[in-house]
């Protein structure tokens, strides 16, 4: 582990630094960075041992069904996230789509749904997939339009997701779907469809910039138990957003990881590299570069810390978990490009730490709320408070 400061400050409690530690010392003798040419194979992998390593314990939430609390700890699954993320962007993704996709049955799922799944998500013997998004329905969300029809004691599921993450090696989906009983967002329920089920397909693979299993689901009169429903009929949208309210500030956390790693390679390079007779470190130029990295890094620790702290004493984080997203996934790609570039040649070299970094963090800016909706949540929450005061 090599700057570890932040871990002092005042909003981590020991457990937390005895957890960033450890799973900093496990990552180093069990993941690398680079990924390898079957991501599927290396993330059925990657969440084995995860799970056989304890780490996936906090990813669900529940002591008795296997969980490491009762509730999930925003600051264990930041610092969780921030060190795999330093590692390995696809044990970062193994360990976060443990937690997202089973969020809603840890948040919002009856004791039989926990009991069945959540001690096999965090044993890491079941794969979890979040499955929202849909060809025309992404950021706007509420239009989603993939719909179930009640027929006795099941849903019938029909339509298509796309984008979901864990897309044909999960073991189970959390799948949201209109079912109609109001319109918009109160008339869309979840539910939990497991693999293999008869009219669940994968339509489609899906190839991203920094790989990782990702695909479309087609339903086609895709039988559910409705005991398989996560909350109530038309709670849908309100488990969904609870699910991604809760690992938000996480996202924010993994680019942070991704970050820290691109500084350490660029100190790493400028401080060996020799040109004109100096290191690369000497020229101003230079130290002008890693003073802002620096300042983009502790800004963005610091919002994240933040914001898993008030979360963690239960106090609602819109603002702050849209302000640490915002400032540490734009702040992440600025500080991987100035990393690139002081790599030079190397840098953009198929497999090299920097390029991967380069690729791996352009999604987070993208998913879970794109930047722009950050802003517009963020603005929404000052003009709310200045109306408050008037
Ligand atoms: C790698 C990856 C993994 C994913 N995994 C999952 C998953 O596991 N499960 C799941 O359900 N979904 C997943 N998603 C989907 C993701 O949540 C959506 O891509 C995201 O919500 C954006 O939706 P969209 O792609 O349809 O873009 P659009 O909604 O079409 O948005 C396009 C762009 O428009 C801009 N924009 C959006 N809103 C506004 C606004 N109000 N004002 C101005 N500009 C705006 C933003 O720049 C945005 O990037 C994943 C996506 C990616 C890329």
């Amino acid at each position: 582990m090599n700057d570890t400061r932040f871990l002092d400050w005042p909003f981590f409690e020991e457990r937390h630094r005895t957890l960033a530690r450890e799973l900093d010392a496990w990552a180093k003798a069990n993941v690398a960075h680079a990924h390898g040419a079957d991501v599927d194979a290396e993330c059925r992998t990657l969440v084995k041992a995860l799970g056989a390593g304890g780490w996936l314990r906090h990813a669900v939430g529940g002591v008795e069904y296997g969980g490491a609390a009762d509730a999930i700890d925003t600051r264990s699954i930041c610092l969780a996230r921030e060190t795999l993320a330093r590692h390995s962007g696809l044990a970062d993704f193994a360990f976060a789509m443990q937690g997202l996709g089973s969020g809603a049955i840890s948040l919002a799922g009856t004791p039989a749904q926990k009991a069945a799944w959540l001690p096999r998500v965090a044993r890491g013997e079941a794969i979890a997939a979040f499955a929202l998004s849909e060809p025309d329905a992404g950021s706007d969300v509420a239009a989603l339009a993939c719909a179930a029809r009640i027929d006795g004691d099941h849903a019938v599921l029909d339509g298509e997701k796309t984008w979901i993450s864990n897309g044909g090696i999960a073991g189970f989906y959390v799948v949201f779907v209109r079912t109609g009983e109001a319109p918009g967002a109160r008339g869309i329920s979840a539910f939990i469809v497991e693999a293999g089920t008869p009219g669940l397909e994968i339509a489609e693979r899906i190839e991203v910039i920094a790989p990782h299993p990702l695909a479309k689901l087609r339903f086609t009169n895709c039988h559910v138990p409705l005991n398989q429903r996560i909350g109530g009929p038309g709670e849908g949208f309100k488990v969904a957003m609870r699910t991604l309210d809760t690992f938000r500030t996480s996202v924010a956390a993994a680019a942070l990881g991704f970050a820290r790693r691109a500084l350490d390679e660029a100190l790493a390079r400028a401080t060996t590299r020799k040109m004109f007779g100096q290191h690369l470190a000497d020229f101003q130029l230079t130290q002008a570069k890693l003073a802002q990295m620096a300042t983009t890094i502790d800004s963005a620790a610091l919002l994240v810390a933040r914001a898993a702290w008030q979360r963690d004493r239960g106090e609602i984080v819109t603002r702050e978990a849209a302000m640490a997203k915002m400032a540490a996934t734009e702040g992440a790609q600025q500080v991987i490009d100035a990393a690139l570039q002081m790599w030079g040649g190397l840098g953009v070299t198929h497999g090299h730490p920097v390029e991967s970094l380069y690729r791996e963090i352009r999604a987070l800016r993208i998913y879970e709320g794109a930047t722009e909706v950050q802003q517009l949540i963020i603005a929404r929450e000052l003009l709310k408070d200045v109306a408050a005061r008037t």
